[in-house]
């Protein structure tokens, strides 16, 4: 296969990134926005020694499974790259990655449950973070092109809560009123870099973050003063990021005006989120995760619980009326300060939050005698690291329960904890987040000896 060359080809497969694949003359080929069942013509945009990467020219023959996607555009970006499937065949599609996966690690004895679907389908995010920068002459808010960075303006990010949009949109228009520059990447010159917008779903507030260049700029003063008249807008933060980066968010937040944290609720708990803080992302489905975790840990009142990697202590705060002690480690400051604020805002006196790489403190504790009944894990996608496993391990838990934004290294722990002598019999995908291919799961591995 070659550049440019259109090809004719059916797509036999789906991959764990959502792209359709199928076969030309032996070498394997990865369709954009193509599924399973469909015959397409195809352009190749990437020619490498065994594969290519295409994009379609046209639909020969189409699965019955394909939804029309009004958003064409933010679908082939990759905001919601499997928007283009109906919402039963994703949560079968999710269901069967983390059976693939375990099918390949020789553990087909565990069983997987059916993907759990998300209450909203669209709509469901309470954060975004959208690139800012000028098209044609003019402030524009929108999403990079897949592998670019060249912005596609838009107003409708249809996975975003509207309220978030209402509100991106709102802010796009005063910073165009107040001529203030979007940043320029090449000339790493301009102001602001990205919008960031986060609602409390259970309270309505909004939290508004001006990812900048500088830490000030001309008109600041008069944009912050319109934001904050932008109706249900409670909090507004600068952050600060002057590298020359792909990272979105710099280390420094300036408090601008407002709250310096908005509320949310998780069951009959409320929860204090600031800036920095991790929060689950799909408030519709948060709820439902939780209570899947906390009934398979099947927790007794005599109990001593980890909660790690635990952000602003929402899991194991969920869980501290079951038990007798809960103990959190979680690496972002600011996240556990708001641990132990949102343990006294809920009155729960036997909740300790630490701050700390859990692979660090772990270990510590471990040598400190510390014995554990139950540990929840919840580690960002490149999983646990061995240090961990061992020092969990020797705090003698019973159950070890795993939730995981990444189902190819959930597979990998679970087999070091098989290992040291737990075992695993269901794992449960979780759909935190519809349109997109990305797979959370829960399981329990429970100790044998
Ligand atoms: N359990 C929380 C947060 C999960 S996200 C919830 O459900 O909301 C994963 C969290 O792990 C993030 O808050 C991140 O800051 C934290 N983290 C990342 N690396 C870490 C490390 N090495 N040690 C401890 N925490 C870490």
């Amino acid at each position: 296969m070659q550049k440019n060359q259109i090809v004719e080809v059916e797509i036999t497969d789906l991959s764990y990134e959502a792209m359709g694949v199928g076969h030309v003359d032996g070498e394997t080929v990865f369709v954009t926005n193509a599924l399973p069942g469909e015959i397409v013509k195809a352009k190749i945009l990437k020619a490498k020694k065994n594969f290519a990467f295409a994009k379609i020219e046209e639909i020969v023959k189409e699965s019955p499974d394909r939804v029309k996607v009004p958003l064409r555009q933010s679908v082939q970006g990759g905001l919601a790259s499997l928007a283009h499937l109906t919402y039963d065949k994703q949560l079968a599609f999710k269901k069967r990655q983390v059976v693939e996966l375990l099918k390949k690690a020789h553990l087909d004895d565990i069983e997987v449950a059916d993907t759990l679907e998300s209450p909203l389908k669209t709509g469901y995010r309470n954060k975004a973070q959208v690139p800012v920068r000028t098209v044609k002459g003019q402030l524009e808010i929108g999403f990079f092109r897949r592998h670019s960075h060249d912005l596609v303006p838009l107003e409708d990010f249809f996975t975003n809560d509207p309220e978030i949009d209402r509100v991106l949109v709102a802010v796009r228009d005063i910073l165009r009123e107040y001529h203030v520059p979007a940043y320029d990447e090449e000339k790493h010159a301009g102001e602001v870099r990205y919008l960031e917008v986060r609602r409390g779903v259970a309270t309505g507030d909004l939290m508004v973050v001006l990812i900048c260049l500088h830490k000030d700029f001309k008109g600041l003063k008069e944009v912050t003063d319109a934001i904050s008249e932008i109706d249900g807008v409670k909090s507004i933060f600068l952050n600060h990021n002057p590298q020359k980066t792909n990272v979105i968010l710099g280390k420094h937040d300036y408090h601008l005006w407002g709250k310096k944290y908005i509320d949310d609720k998780i069951g009959d708990l409320t929860f204090e989120i600031s800036p920095q803080s991790f929060f689950q992302i799909n408030s519709s489905q948060t709820p439902r995760l939780y209570k899947l975790a906390i009934d398979q840990a099947d927790l007794k009142p005599s109990d001593m619980i980890v909660d790690a990697y635990s952000g602003i202590g929402t899991i194991g705060l969920s869980a501290a009326k079951y038990v007798r002690e809960v103990r959190g480690v979680e690496v972002v400051k600011a996240a556990v300060k708001d641990a132990k604020n949102n343990a006294r805002l809920n009155q729960i006196h036997n909740a300790k939050y630490y701050a700390g790489k859990a692979e660090e403190l772990m270990p510590k504790w471990a040598d400190e005698g510390l014995k554990t009944d139950v540990i929840f894990v919840d580690p960002p996608r490149k999983g646990l690291t061995p240090e961990f496993i061992d020092a969990a391990v020797k705090t003698g838990p019973e159950k070890v329960v795993y939730i995981s934004c990444n189902p190819a290294t959930l597979v990998r722990d679970i087999q070091l904890f098989m290992d040291q002598g737990y075992t695993n019999s269901l794992v449960s995908p979780v759909d935190m987040f519809p349109q997109t291919p990305h797979i959370e799961c829960v399981t329990v591995l429970k100790r044998t000896n």
